[in-house]
């Protein structure tokens, strides 16, 4: 049964989906039956995997249609060109949804009562949110049972985790009682700058240590391309050292995982 885990920060531009993407593509070669849902209506994750242009266009279901409860997740769900790795793939329909739900009786359940169809088919089913902390995202971390937090080192970036962290809690009191933190990674990280320095500690400083994954992601040109190529770091260019981090860090998610399978 698989681990279902959401990429989340409601701030845009932080590595969601390069992370979603990277570690998913990560433990789809490591042997793990990996699903990623694109909880996205910008699609980046769609069109990272593969799926842009002719691809794009041929896709008949999308995350749209299951969190309307309108088809199974089974008939969104797409194979992707890599190892162990399908796609429940999102175009800007999905930007409907947003305003569609809140009608819904259960508006914040829509996603988590279809995951549940597939969990048997998939060790780890991994979840790129959209930058906001609205129903689709509600969505999200009601579906899941752990979370991961792509942050940069930016002077703001303490903030906006601080309320998405107030936001989890809120979550967990209610409707998801077994939500967990799986683990902070710092994104786009530049040991050389000062600054990127400074700030890390001081946002290490806020919280207790073994929230924060070991594997840090260096800022990597290889990573920017990936996207447009349709292809995972591992594929694109497994010698970098992004592909190198995202190795690293899936290492440490699969252990997670593990731990966590065994409360399964
Ligand atoms: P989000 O999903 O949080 O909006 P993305 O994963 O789309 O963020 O990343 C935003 C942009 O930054 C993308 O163009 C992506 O290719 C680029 N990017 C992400 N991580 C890195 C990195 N470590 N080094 C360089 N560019 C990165
Ligand atoms: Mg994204």
């Amino acid at each position: 049964m698989a681990v279902i885990i959401s990429i989340v920060n409601q701030k845009g531009g932080v590595a969601k989906t390069t992370t979603a993407v990277n570690i998913g593509a990560a433990l789809g070669n490591m042997g793990k039956r990996v699903l990623i849902v694109d909880l996205d209506p910008q699609g980046n994750a769609t069109a990272g995997l593969g799926f842009s242009g002719a691809a794009k266009r041929s896709l008949e279901k999308t995350t749209y249609d299951v969190i309307m409860g309108e088809v199974r997740p089974a008939e969104a769900i797409v194979e992707t060109k890599f190892k162990n790795l399908s796609l429940m793939p999102s175009t800007q329909s999905l930007a409907e949804a947003e305003i569609r739900l809140i009608r819904f009786e259960n508006k914040n359940m829509q996603l988590k009562k279809a995951i549940l169809q597939v969990r048997d088919s998939y060790d780890v089913i991994i979840i790129d949110c959209l930058p906001s902390l609205g129903v689709l995202a509600l969505n999200g971390l009601n579906a899941c049972d752990r979370i991961i937090i792509p942050m940069q080192c930016e002077p703001y970036s303490l903030e906006g985790v601080a309320e998405l962290i107030n936001t989890v809690k809120r979550v967990k009191n209610s409707s998801n009682r077994n939500l967990q933190i799986m683990g902070i990674v710092f994104t786009m990280v530049d040991t050389k700058l000062k600054v990127n320095r400074e700030v890390m500690s001081a946002i290490k400083s806020k919280f207790p240590p073994d929230i924060f994954f070991n594997a840090e992601i260096p800022r990597n040109v290889k990573l920017t391309e990936a996207p447009s190529h349709g292809e995972p770091i591992m594929y694109y260019d497994p010698t970098s050292k992004g592909a190198d981090a995202y190795a690293r860090l899936a290492k440490e998610v699969a252990r997670k995982c593990k731990s966590m399978e065994e409360m399964l």
